[in-house]
């Protein structure tokens, strides 16, 4: 059934589940014949909990966004469950791109997927998706790595050229810039990234994600009612920041309970982004670039968007927020990502598309980038 034979031990996990997917899918007919010349690239996000799949054209128009996440009945993301949650849902959530896009997938000249950095049992998932794909429509396939993602949408979204970008999520922290050919990482985090602390504070204050509400857009809504600042610890060092022993103070004054849970809502966001903001500061000063950028599901928060336009502002430089639907991981980003790196010549033999859990956003060549 397939355009050509694939190297079915890079194929092992979830196989099974995905090869249902396209024989099953009810556009595997389809194939005969392309629709019309536009070339477009159909991008695969599989990296945590969000199973999202992105249709766009070589000219950077978004045909389709469409996302499934995985929500855990209790606790954390569990790397197994959500890689089982992705292998359910990717055959629906491709097929729903497709018909958001009113294509066909013989339309599609490209496959991108999510390569890393991520969760091992998620990204394997997302990349068999991407490599059952690009075998059956006999498409180049090419891996994006999940950080330069966030940060081209976001310069697509938004029209800056080369800022110096604050991307946070619940996975990552970074604060970079492009020099030399590359995304160089100005300032990160040192243990966990700064969605991930808002996250577990939720979930230790008994919130739960809601019709689609994020945790750490409960704990914006609820720090909206804070009258008190509580002392917490504030921890950047050099250009790195530290988040750990603010979650871990956080949840100590929460166990207490003398204290409000929207007062510590409140702190703990001032305190978090007051050490974002003051890292971000040092870059704009230090790359005397002109353009700030927030990205990832982070960037989505009110009051860290305030605190860096201030910063932005003192510095003169212009200053963007990627839009809310490609705030937090999403396809979109991937395909986009996977077109500028098509166009330079990038593409990945199936047999060597391995993932890359620790893929660094500096590791990256981005001959793309002309600043
Ligand atoms: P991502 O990893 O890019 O998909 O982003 C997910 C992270 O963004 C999670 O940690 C969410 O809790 C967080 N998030 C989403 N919306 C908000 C918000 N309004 N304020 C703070 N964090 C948010
Ligand atoms: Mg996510």
């Amino acid at each position: 059934m397939f355009g050509k034979r694939v190297n079915v031990r890079v194929l092992k996990t979830n196989w099974k589940e995905l090869n249902l997917l396209i024989v099953n899918s009810s556009w595997t007919l389809n194939l005969m014949k392309k629709s019309n010349s536009t070339k477009i690239c159909l991008g695969i996000e599989a990296t945590a909990d969000d199973f999202g799949v992105g249709l766009l054209d070589f000219e950077g128009n978004v045909l389709a966004n469409v996302n499934n996440a995985f929500i855990p009945e209790t606790g954390g993301i569990h790397p197994r469950e959500a890689a089982r949650h992705h292998a359910k849902v990717a055959g629906r959530v491709i097929t729903e791109a497709f018909q958001a896009a009113k294509i066909d997938p013989c339309d599609v000249t490209v496959i991108a997927f999510s390569q890393g950095p991520g969760l091992g049992p998620c990204l394997r998932t997302g990349a068999t998706a991407a490599r059952a794909l690009a075998s059956y429509l006999n498409v180049p396939l090419v891996g994006v790595n999940h950080c330069v993602a966030h940060i081209e949408i976001g310069k697509l979204a938004t029209g800056v050229k080369d800022p110096v970008t604050l991307y946070v999520s619940g996975g990552n922290t970074i604060v970079s810039a492009f020099d030399a050919g590359r995304y160089r990482i100005f300032g990160e985090t040192l243990d966990i990234a700064v969605g991930n602390c808002l996250d577990v504070f939720a979930r230790e204050a008994g919130l739960r994600p809601r019709d689609g509400v994020p945790l750490g857009a409960a704990v914006e809504n609820l720090a909206t009612k804070g009258e008190t600042f509580v002392h917490l610890p504030y921890s950047v060092k050099g250009m790195d920041l530290s988040f750990s022993g603010l979650l871990t103070a956080g949840v100590r004054l929460l166990k207490k309970g003398k204290y409000r849970l929207e007062d510590l809502c409140f702190s703990l966001q001032e305190v978090a982004f007051s050490m974002l903001t003051e890292v971000t500061e040092r870059a704009l000063a230090h790359t005397e670039k002109t353009e700030l950028l927030l990205t990832g599901g982070v960037g989505a928060n009110k009051r860290l968007q305030m605190m860096l336009k201030i910063i932005a502002d003192e510095h003169d430089v212009s200053y963007c927020v990627v839009p809310k639907q490609y705030a937090l991981d999403n396809g979109a980003m991937i395909a986009w990502t996977g077109i500028l790196a098509h166009e330079h010549g990038t593409s990945i033999p199936i047999e060597k598309s391995f993932v890359r859990l620790k893929w660094r956003l500096e590791d990256v060549d981005a001959p793309w980038v002309k600043v």
